[in-house]
């Protein structure tokens, strides 16, 4: 048997959606990318979406929208995808490190405080597999010392904790559409905020920091347009914008089918003491969007190895950030700074895990897992 790691969502109507946008005038940012962000930003129920290219780009650009920058240091975790630290460097400001929680992976919000210094401007918290960090309490710490807020959220679209959705208590929020994302155009993201004016930003330094989208120039007749600073070239398009708003109308539904998935793992791994699953309590919703089990540091590579000779797709999400070659030379990182992050990048293997997986599959990936560690 052959199971992939990942198998997008794309459906027919998806495809007309697609196939609307390729027999129209307009491929670029446009209505349908307009359409997108509203829905979006209905579904968050936060005021404003900008759509973009990237999660990376969403990142980017929040930061330079609150004018962090060169000589200034961003809070993050380890303990993810490099792209939120690399942002951090995009925008010139230095990314400082906290070790994460044992049992979630997120941010370890009691060790914010400790590395707060006079440069710090912001905390960039991600919610890990889609479980949501502790977001009251990483807001009280920010307010406390005038940080800004921006959620990593490629994980995390369907999450609440406590009663709060994702992104309602940062000042910016990012998102991925990245082709393993919940919902994806292959490429793509979105940057969601509450403040009318810093959304009007973002939407000019998406695009070179002009004041005037293709859209306005063209549409109905050509007007001048200026450039008052300096943007980059990050604007979502209308075929990246077609691709997910049906996406978008399911999203709810996907999530239904990977809880049942989620269940159906956890009871064929539970009882497996070599195995440790990232469980998830019903108060917050998790946004369910990798399955990942923690099995012994010194066997993981061969357990990685032999699930690919078995036909299994895998990742491991992830070897920490600090122990990449760019981020050891440049900022002479080595093992043992963030102990647990390095536990759980030593540990972790993440199993196929997508609506389109059938229960036949997941018994074989499952059984196959068992097979190699008993
Ligand atoms: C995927 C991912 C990103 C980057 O998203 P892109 O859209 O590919 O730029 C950032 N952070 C996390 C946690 C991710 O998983």
């Amino acid at each position: 048997m052959k199971v992939e790691f990942y198998r997008h969502n794309i459906d027919n109507e998806d495809v007309g959606r697609i196939e609307g946008v390729l027999n129209s005038v307009f491929l670029t940012t446009g209505a349908v990318a307009g359409e997108f962000e509203e829905r979006f930003s209905s579904y968050l129920d936060i005021p404003y979406a900008v759509g973009v290219t990237s999660c990376t780009a969403a990142l980017h650009l929040s930061l330079v929208a609150w004018a962090i920058g060169a000589g200034d240091e961003v809070i993050t975790t380890p303990m993810s995808f490099c792209a939120t630290s690399n942002a951090i460097l995009h925008a010139g400001a230095k990314p400082v490190f906290v070790d994460v929680e044992e049992d979630t992976g997120n941010i370890n919000a009691d060790l914010i405080e400790g590395a707060i210094t006079e440069r710090t401007k912001a905390v960039i918290p991600v919610h890990l597999y889609g479980r949501m960090c502790d977001m009251k309490k990483i807001r009280r710490i920010a307010d406390k010392h005038g940080l800004v807020v921006i959620e990593d959220a490629a994980h995390a679209i369907e999450a609440e904790r406590d009663g709060i959705r994702v992104g309602k208590l940062a000042d910016s929020a990012c998102f991925s559409f990245y082709a393993t994302k919940n919902i994806t155009s292959g490429e793509g993201g979105a940057v969601c905020v509450h403040d009318r004016d810093k959304a009007e930003i973002l939407k000019m330094l998406r695009l070179h920091g002009i004041d005037k989208s293709a859209a306005d120039r063209y549409t109905k007749q050509y007007r001048h347009w200026d450039m008052p600073f300096l943007g980059w070239k990050y604007n979502m398009d209308n075929l990246q914008a077609a691709l997910l708003i049906g996406q978008l109308k399911r999203i709810d539904l996907l999530w239904e089918r990977r809880k049942v998935l989620w269940d159906l793992y956890t009871q064929s791994l539970a009882g497996l003491d070599t195995v440790q699953l990232a469980g998830y309590p019903a108060a917050p919703r998790h946004a369910m969007h990798l399955f990942t089990v923690l099995v012994d540091g010194g066997k993981r590579d061969e357990i990685l190895n032999e699930l690919q000779k078995r036909g299994i797709g895998v990742a491991v999400n992830y070897r920490p950030i600090h122990l990449l070659k760019y981020y050891r030379d440049r900022f002479s990182y080595k093992s043992g700074d963030f102990p647990v992050a390095e536990a759980i990048g030593n540990r972790t293997i993440s199993l196929p895990f997508y609506p389109r997986l059938s229960e036949d599959e997941l018994t074989y990936v499952s059984d196959t897992l068992k097979s190699l560690i008993t």
